[in-house]
């Protein structure tokens, strides 16, 4: 039935109809006969002045909107041109208003062709500006809805420019570096009078053109009703009939869906990147554009809802710009203005510790409690590179179980299949997630997009409600005027999915009530794409890594300290030292944001995150240093004690009365859990040696046998007393596997991705390899040599020179210890070229095992299926393992997260150069360490992850009094359990925060004993809220608090002390 009172056009030519409709809004063609030249029937120029903030990126911060417009402003006109890239500039605008325009809405129109922000006289930051090509995303700000005569002004407002776009600051393509020397030009600065009138005309004429193209497109009859809906209203128009063509739209309008069609929860929101083409100190600005820009569209549209996630961004609104973040509090308090997503950043899902995981839920939850009084109820992550096996875990010790991404829809190789599941991660706990199935949390509001997330949806029947998240994002701005004008016309338009302004709350709990229709997934959600980014800036990850251990072992004393002194009597230090770890902490989450960590982001970038990392790492060293010093109190005289952080007793060979670099002496030492000993050198059991034996090296100490050839490669390494060597073939084997077997190839493989440079490494990068040391690749080989031929430390040390790098390699062995080590130095100056140490072992596995955080992760070693073989290059923290049920070799790290598991073949990632958006990218020196840890029996039995945690913890050498003997704080009595974190509760309580898992995969049974004077013993999550009573026993001083693990499984306790 064709809707009455609408006249079908003349003719059934679809080639003239609907371009006639399209023409009618059409900015670019027939603007004077159309509704463009309509939509502002007057404007006027403003008085226009300028001012240049000197400085360039960051400088603004120093400045005060007071200081600010104190300044002397120089006349100017449209057409100038301001710059370079990243500079500052400041407008004065001073109009009136002519009475003639009474009624009428007035607005600043305003293009920089940059981004900008409008101010009004008293330092109010009224509104944000983008403007420019491609396209003017928010060129105007609105004066007034309803001028009145009589009160023309004069008016003064204020515009600063920043010499940035929103995505940056590129002339040439998207990933490009920044141009440095850039100058955008002020094109307009006026005063218009907007007639409302035809505003809603283009509305609804822009809304019927989408509707009619994409449902004609489907073939479906309710286009042409949209079609000739257009095509009468542009013939009434025409005829000067304005109110009639009106009419015509909200009848079309009017009619609504059937009771079963799909619900697009539209969420405004505007993801904004941290730091990615721009620096951190331009996201703050960014921050305050955004949130101003919903402010004024919250004023006009009372059905407005914005949310908001990253707490830091919260934080850096509320630090510089406190007047706009009260307005944003009043907001917040209607429920409009809304936090999301639980945590400080949106943080790389693969490389971050579990700690760290669970810290940015703690930070970003806290701060959104203490501020807002609300608690995030999901995980929000729409933009990370992939996501670990253990995030349900995680988010259920946080008390969370939604959890939202859309980044899935970018895999190269594999659709997803699901857009609503339960996932469950590695210890069987599981959350329920959703995928916006628009595939983007950056939507427009267009029929295309709305109709494309209900036909792309993967669980239809299943789901009756799909997020629809619009907004500007990336660079920031969020939703517009015209988006949500577009809405209010499509919340329930026959033939399109009706929208419904939801919180996300709103739309999970409608998720939730179907969820038992859902599918499960188990296991980490793999991006078959940016998984060059476990590599890229290697400088990251190692500060990352380092940062973390360096917190946790600060913890760890600070807590020593609280029992020492009592809670009462450590109240200062408590108090200064948690101020502190917040500080250093804060700089470290901030860093693992998803475009620093990765390494996906500018040059500029990186300076200013080492600084952070590095104050983190001061920080941490300040508060161990200052707790320690509380332990050990000031009286007497000091000597070296050695700390163990570790919650095992450890044996290893340290240097003693020196730094470690030095040429200190080397001591065999024993240290107990989670505590301290002296010095004392001892006899080591299995003592190391090294021979040269026809040009190979063999180093041995009675626990392993290693033989180095004359390249630098490992041609034998064996467990002693066991035949079995990891890289020779068992004299059994058949002809079919002739492939030579070493350890330590050094491979150097072509990295030229298809588009994303710093992000990709695609899977024919394995089609080039080049092995540095083999001696066929003509690269100058440094023979080896022995530098270090003692009983307790061994070393040979060699290099290589090849294409503009050089890398030189101490193979090290201590003795009593089981890792052949590899100490290596690289100065790299490569060209898209990726570097890896390639292990190709005799063992014979389907599957490899890699830590994750708080637990590990099989993955097959074959390429069945195209999911198998997607995974060539996946992320493993401080080891993976490669073994036959009863033995196997282990591959530690202090620094990387990039590997690969091929059939007998484990590498690990070590380097890369991409170009862009960073030219510089990894380019000069790097240090890093790797070990291979052969092994008998399973690597839970063989204890793999203590020594991949040994491996990136040091015994500490800090002073204490000459007569403190050996202590033991904590320990854990029983297998399969790592104390992980030791802290004082985040309330500053004095209580104390523990947090175990189970690392082995198994059920496992301990006991925690505590020399500690305990009262109370309590569950707790990880947001420390303490839960029901944990029975203990006390006898001479040691508390013992028996705990049992499932499979993986984490738990939190807190302790009262006295
Ligand atoms: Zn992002």
């Amino acid at each position: 039935m064709s809707d009455p009172g609408v006249q079908a056009s003349i003719h059934k030519n679809l080639k003239t109809t609907l371009p006639r409709v399209y023409n009618y809004i059409n900015s670019t063609r027939f603007r004077e006969v159309n509704l463009v030249d309509r939509l502002y029937p007057d404007s006027k120029p403003v008085e226009l002045s300028h001012w240049a903030l000197p400085g360039g990126s960051g400088a603004w911060e120093g400045w005060s909107f007071a200081e600010i417009t104190q300044q002397t402003f120089s006349p100017t006109s449209i057409g100038s041109s301001y710059g370079p890239t990243w500079t500052t500039h400041w407008f004065r605008l001073v109009f009136t208003i002519p009475d003639e325009w009474a009624g009428s809405e007035v607005q600043l129109r305003w293009s920089s062709n940059s981004e900008a922000a409008v101010w009004s006289e008293d330092g109010k930051i009224l509104q944000g500006l983008s403007t420019g090509d491609p396209d003017a995303r928010r060129s105007c700000y609105t004066i007034t809805t309803n001028h009145q005569a009589g009160q023309g002004g004069p008016y003064t407002f204020y515009v600063e420019m920043a010499v940035n776009k929103l995505l940056g600051a590129s002339e040439g393509d998207l990933i490009d570096p920044p141009s440095p020397d850039v100058y955008y030009t002020v094109s307009r600065a006026e005063v218009a009078r907007l007639d409302g009138v035809v505003y809603k005309l283009t509305r609804d004429l822009e809304v019927l053109h989408q509707l009619a193209e994409k449902l004609i497109d489907l073939n479906d009859q309710r286009g042409y009703q949209a079609l000739y809906t257009a095509n009468q209203m542009v013939n009434s128009i025409i005829a000067g009939e304005d109110s009639v063509a009106s009419s015509l739209a909200d009848e079309y309008f009017s009619k609504g869906n059937g009771s079963r069609s799909h619900t697009l929860a539209t969420i405004g929101n505007c993801h904004i990147d941290s730091a990615w083409l721009w620096p951190y100190t331009e996201t703050k600005r960014k921050v305050a554009r955004s949130f101003s820009s919903q402010l004024a569209l919250m004023d006009r549209y009372p059905e407005h809802i914005f949310v908001a996630s990253q707490a830091q961004q919260w934080a850096w609104c509320k630090e510089y710009y406190p007047e706009l973040y009260a307005r944003v509090l009043e907001r917040v308090a209607e429920g409009r203005f809304l936090p999301v997503g639980s945590t400080w950043t949106e943080m790389d899902g693969n490389i971050p510790s579990g700690e760290s995981f669970i810290r940015q839920f703690l930070h970003g939850q806290r701060f959104f409690k203490k501020e807002l009084g609300i608690t995030c109820n999901e995980f929000w992550l729409p933009d990370t590179f992939g996501y670990s096996a253990q995030i349900p875990a995680l988010m259920n010790h946080m008390g969370l179980k939604r959890f939202l991404t859309q980044k899935m829809s970018w895999s190269l190789v594999n659709r997803f299949p699901h857009h609503n599941f339960t996932w469950e991660g590695i210890d069987g706990s599981t959350v329920l997630a959703h995928f916006p199935p628009g595939d983007s949390y950056s939507m427009q509001v267009t029929v295309e997009e709305a109709v494309k997330t209900e036909r792309n949806l993967q669980d239809k029947g299943r789901a009756s409600t799909s997020a629809f998240l619009f907004g500007y994002g990336d660079g920031g701005g969020g939703p517009t005027q015209d988006m949500l004008e577009k809405i209010q016309r499509l919340k329930d338009s026959d033939g399109c999915p009706r929208m419904s302004m939801m919180t996300p709350d709103q739309m999970f709990t409608q998720l939730e009530s179907e969820q038992h229709n859902f599918c499960r997934w188990v296991g980490e959600l793999y991006l078959e794409l940016h998984n060059g980014t476990y590599t890229t800036h290697a400088a990251m990850k190692r500060l990352c890594r380092q940062t973390e251990f360096e917190l946790r072992d600060a913890e760890l004393l600070l807590c020593q300290a609280v029992a020492t002194l009592g809670s009462q009597g450590a109240s200062q230090l408590l108090q200064e030292s948690l101020t502190t770890l917040e500080g250093a902490w804060h700089k470290l989450l901030l860093n693992q944001f998803h475009d620093v960590l990765p390494g996906s982001g500018i040059a500029m970038i990186y300076p200013e995150a080492q600084v952070l990392y590095n104050e983190a790492i001061q920080a941490a060293i300040t508060v161990r240093d200052n707790a320690a010093a509380a332990v050990f109190g000031n009286a007497g005289e000091k000597t070296e004690v050695l700390v163990n952080t570790l919650p095992w007793a450890r044996t290893e060979v340290v240097t003693v009365g020196g730094s470690k670099a030095g040429a200190g002496s080397y001591a065999m030492v024993s240290v107990p859990s989670m505590g301290i000993a002296s010095p004392t050198s001892l006899t080591p059991t299995s003592p190391v040696s090294v021979t040269e034996v026809d040009g190979k090296y063999v180093l041995e100490n009675g626990m392993i046998h290693a033989e180095i050839d004359s390249f630098g490669r490992v041609t034998s390494l064996k467990v002693v007393g066991d035949e079995r060597d990891v890289f020779q073939p068992p004299s059994y084997q058949t002809s079919e596997t002739t492939e030579e077997m070493y350890g330590n190839q050094l491979m150097l493989y072509d990295d030229e991705p298809l588009y994303w440079d710093a992000w990709d490494v695609m899977d024919y990068h394995l089609e080039t390899p080049v092995v540095l040391n083999d001696g066929k690749s003509g690269y100058t080989i440094t023979a080896p040599v022995i530098v270090e031929n003692s009983a307790l430390i061994c070393s040979v040390r060699w290099g290589v020179t090849f294409g503009s790098s050089t890398l030189t390699q101490d193979i090290q062995l201590t003795a009593d210890s089981p890792l052949l080590t590899f100490l290596t130095s690289v100065t790299w100056g490569e060209n898209r070229k990726f570097l890896k140490t390639v292990q190709s072992t005799s063992l014979h596995s389907n599957k490899a095992s890699f830590d994750i955080q708080f637990g590990h992760l099989e993955r097959p070693t074959h390429m069945n299926t195209s999911w198998d073989s997607a995974r060539y290059e996946i992320c493993g923290h401080k080891w993976a393992d490669i073994s036959e049920p009863d033995w196997g070799v282990a591959v530690l790290n202090d620094s990387k997260y990039g590997w690969m598991a091929r059939g007998h073949t484990l590498a690990l990632s070590l380097l890369r150069s991409p170009k862009a958006p960073d030219a510089s990218a990894d380019i000069g020196d790097h240090t890093f360490k790797y070990a291979l840890f052969p092994h008998l029996g399973t690597l839970q039995q063989a204890g793999v992850m203590k020594r991949g945690y040994e491996f990136n913890t040091p015994i500490l050498h800090l002073q204490a009094p000459a007569d403190r003997g050996e202590e033991t704080w904590v320990d854990v009595t029983g297998e399969g359990v790592v104390l992980h974190t030791v802290k004082p509760a985040e309330d500053g309580s004095g209580e104390i925060v523990l947090r175990l898992y189970e690392c082995n995969g198994t059920r496992s049974k301990v006991t925690l004993n505590l020399k500690w004077p305990v009262t109370s013993v309590k569950a707790c999550d990880g947001m420390e809220v303490a839960g029901s009573d944990i029975p203990f026993t006390q006898e001479e001083g040691v508390t013992s608090v028996p705990l049992a693990f499932t499979p993986f499984a984490i738990r939190a306790v807190r302790l009262t002390l006295q």
